[in-house]
């Protein structure tokens, strides 16, 4: 693939399709995708608020002006992939069916509780959010639905949305452009960071990262970090199945999952940004072993990967 360079803004891959890349792919800096037609386009995600969505269809308008957004797709539930939506009163919509229902308990409200967390935990959620701006944020749900997949043609350019979900959340879609070889995977890959398994089966999200594979794939445009190409994508794969090996030999050992979780040493994986998103997937993978186990809502895992990070109470 074409050596693209990862700094803010449009990025161009040919075929009528687009990057909008927002480093550094930390907590809520995610990516988006263009896809322009004969008169008209598609965007996949919107940013985590509505002042940065603004600055990306700001950042569009050149392309956008003869071909307007006529289509919106939310790759998932996740704040940043949707909180955006508002600017987009006169599209279309559309998600997966198991993500509009996922949206229902994962609206702005959800995350600045988190911020309001005492402690450690609402020191981190403070930190990681103060660049974000959710004032009159109130985002527009999903017009229209699909499961499994759905085949757009955006003004004479193929688009396929295939639901590979449940993995990282529970109705994860991807958009594939088989005309410019461009896949958009939201956050069924991040690259450079970690990724964390919201949802699961683990084995469902590597069964994804075959999927998407098996597509061969020129630009692979992630929810989080630069693009990549097939490569982006075996590596999360191998993390994936890293965390599975190492979480179920101490699940079988006796270790209640709070130990697993400091005590599996992550080497080259604890290069990557994020790493103590390992606490929500030692979790994910102990309660697919033993689904009698409590199942930590959102503040609590939240709280545990805070406590990885260093935010300690
Ligand atoms: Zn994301």
């Amino acid at each position: 693939m074409a050596d693209l360079e990862y700094s803010r803004g449009l990025h161009d891959l040919g075929g009528g399709c687009h990057a909008w890349l927002e480093p550094d792919g930390s907590w809520g800096w995610s990516n988006a995708g263009l896809v322009v037609g004969d008169g008209e386009s598609l965007l996949f995600d919107t940013l985590f608020d509505v002042p940065m969505t603004r600055a990306m269809l700001d950042g569009m308008a050149g392309l956008t002006g003869s071909a307007p957004i006529r289509t919106v797709v939310n790759s998932h539930s996740n704040g940043d992939h949707w909180f955006g939506n508002q600017l987009f009163p006169d599209a279309r919509i559309l998600t997966s069916a198991a993500t509009a229902e996922e949206m229902q308990h994962s609206g702005p409200e959800l995350i600045m509780g988190l911020r309001d967390s005492p402690g450690g935990p609402g020191r981190f959620a403070r930190e990681i959010f103060a660049p974000f701006d959710w004032t009159d944020c109130d985002p527009l749900r999903p017009t229209d639905t699909f499961s499994g997949r759905r085949d757009l043609d955006v003004g004479g350019v193929e688009v396929q949305l295939l639901e590979l979900g449940p993995a990282h959340t529970a109705g994860d879609s991807v958009a594939w452009v088989p005309s410019a070889g461009v896949l958009f995977t939201g956050d069924l890959l991040f690259i450079g960071g970690t990724p964390i398994i919201w949802a699961g089966p683990l084995r469902n999200w590597v069964r994804a990262c075959d999927t998407m594979l098996a597509l061969e794939p020129a630009h692979v445009v992630p929810g989080h970090g630069p693009v990549t190409d097939g490569a982006g994508i075996r590596q999360v794969r191998e993390y994936l199945l890293f965390v599975e090996e190492e979480a179920t030999k101490r699940f079988e050992a006796g270790m209640d999952p709070v130990e697993a979780m400091h005590d599996i040493a992550l080497g080259r994986f604890g290069e990557w940004a994020e790493s103590g998103r390992i606490a929500q997937n030692v979790m994910a993978v102990y309660l697919e072993l033993d689904p009698t186990l409590e199942k930590p809502d959102t503040r609590e895992v939240f709280a545990r990967v805070a406590t990885m990070e260093g935010f300690r109470d």
